[in-house]
């Protein structure tokens, strides 16, 4: 009898027990991910610095030249050439890696230097670097709610399943509004005790559909019923706002939010999270949340890049102009050539499907047949039924590569029979 199936076995002990066929369990689980069409394979890629977004696509009979339309690397700063450089020569002057958490050794001054230019480019008084923007979301939400005793949390409808997290864990009561609907906020904030505090949770940009956020009205809503506002701008720092400040700055309300979060995976082209907000609130999260204090902060070569990468996109506005444009480019195309172009607001290019076996077929063929590279979206990350290619054009996507990309689309939904524009 092997060691996984399953049968009565005795232990060394010489107890009787019941052994369980573990194995078998984790694979009905992946079985029934499989049978649903959301079974996830992940495509094996060689970025090239320098020649992104072109990629190769490492394939068991050999190597492929792709072009990624769906990097979140949205400026393309994982090549930038000097923050490349800062990368070695933080590892020569520092090491690889930070050696701590913050508190034990861990801090160098690189990541004081980082925090601060993030809490400038926010206008805010402090900021707290952590080593993602999911696990700065779980443990800030969390923490806030936590210290915040009685506190009611009340949560947009289409969070992330990071902000999801740290409202669950905050063990709050939690009440769920409406999409971007500041009218239904206000029914539930209204029907809440004025006594209890009141935590806000939304996003700027919802990058699934690339819409964004009313949040002027929320922060009127704040100030009416004694609430505090905590915004992830994720998909938009970099991107939005003269400096990239996001969309809380490109609307000028960024003084207005309580706490605004973002990453450095995104727009920054590296990896790394962080929160931006009152010098009181900062001290007390740094103290605080275990997501914070008991994990090994970012290596000094990934600040270091961080604080190029983030200088450089704060003073490039005309990179935020060429993305804009290079999107809005793009839904013109896809218009023009009858494909379902879901409405967005953003930079963000969703493309309807509306079932995950084609979704999926769809893009196995654009990247088998057409060496175009984008990955389905499927259930859990947007609802069943809206399965959807989700384009990001950068500044690097120029109209040749646009022009092979429709050519590829328009084939594979014919060959596919997928919807077209209504
Ligand atoms: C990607 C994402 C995160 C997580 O950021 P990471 O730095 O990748 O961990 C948080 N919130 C939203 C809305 C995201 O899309």
């Amino acid at each position: 009898m092997g060691p996984y199936s399953g049968g009565k076995v005795s232990n060394n002990m010489g107890y009787g027990i019941l052994q369980m066929d573990y194995e078998a369990r984790f694979k009905a689980a992946v079985d029934a991910v499989r049978r649903e069409g959301r079974y996830r394979v992940f495509a094996d890629l060689a970025r090239k610095a320098g020649d992104f977004p072109h990629a190769v696509n490492r394939r068991p009979d050999g190597d492929y030249p792709v072009v990624i339309w769906c990097s979140n690397d949205y400026l393309g700063m994982g090549q930038n050439p000097g923050a490349i450089a800062a990368v070695a020569e933080a590892a020569r002057a520092y090491g690889v890696g930070s050696g701590g958490t913050r508190n034990i050794s861990g801090t160098t001054h690189l990541h004081v230097i980082l925090e601060n230019e993030l809490a400038d480019l926010h206008g805010k008084e402090a900021a707290l670097l952590f080593t993602s923007g999911y696990v700065s979301n779980d443990a800030t939400i969390a923490t806030v709610a936590h210290i915040l005793s009685d506190c009611v949390i009340f949560s947009d409808a289409m969070n992330h399943a990071s902000m999801i997290a740290g409202v669950r864990h905050s063990g709050a009561d939690k009440k769920i509004f409406r999409h971007n609907d500041p009218a239904h906020l206000e029914q539930l904030l209204k029907e809440t005790d004025p006594a209890r505090p009141k935590l806000i949770v939304f996003e700027s940009v919802y990058s699934m559909d690339g819409d964004i956020s009313p949040i002027a009205a929320y922060c009127d809503l704040a100030d009416k019923y004694g609430a505090i506002t905590y915004l992830d701008e994720v998909h938009a720092v970099g991107l939005y706002g003269r400096r990239g400040g996001g969309i809380s700055e490109r609307d000028g309300v960024a003084d207005r939010v309580t706490i605004i979060e973002g990453t450095l995976a995104k727009a920054f082209g590296l990896m790394g999270g962080y929160i931006t907000g009152s010098k009181n609130l900062i001290d007390a999260i740094r103290c605080i949340a275990p997501g914070f204090i008991f994990t090994t902060t970012l290596a000094p070569p990934i600040v270091a890049a961080a604080i190029e990468n983030v200088r450089h996109v704060r003073a490039h506005d005309e990179l935020r102009q060429r993305h804009q444009e290079r999107a809005a480019r793009l839904k013109y195309l896809l218009t023009d050539a009858g494909l379902p172009v879901m409405p967005s607001a953003t930079h963000i290019v969703p493309v309807f499907v509306g079932d995950p076996v084609l979704c999926k077929q769809a893009t196995d063929m654009l990247l088998e047949e057409h060496g175009v590279y984008i990955q389905p979206i499927n259930y859990p990350t947007v609802p069943k039924g809206t399965e959807r290619l989700r384009i990001t054009p950068t500044p690097l996507h120029d109209d040749e590569l646009m022009a092979s990309l429709i050519d590829a689309l328009v084939q594979v939904w014919q060959d596919l029979k997928l919807r077209r524009a209504a």
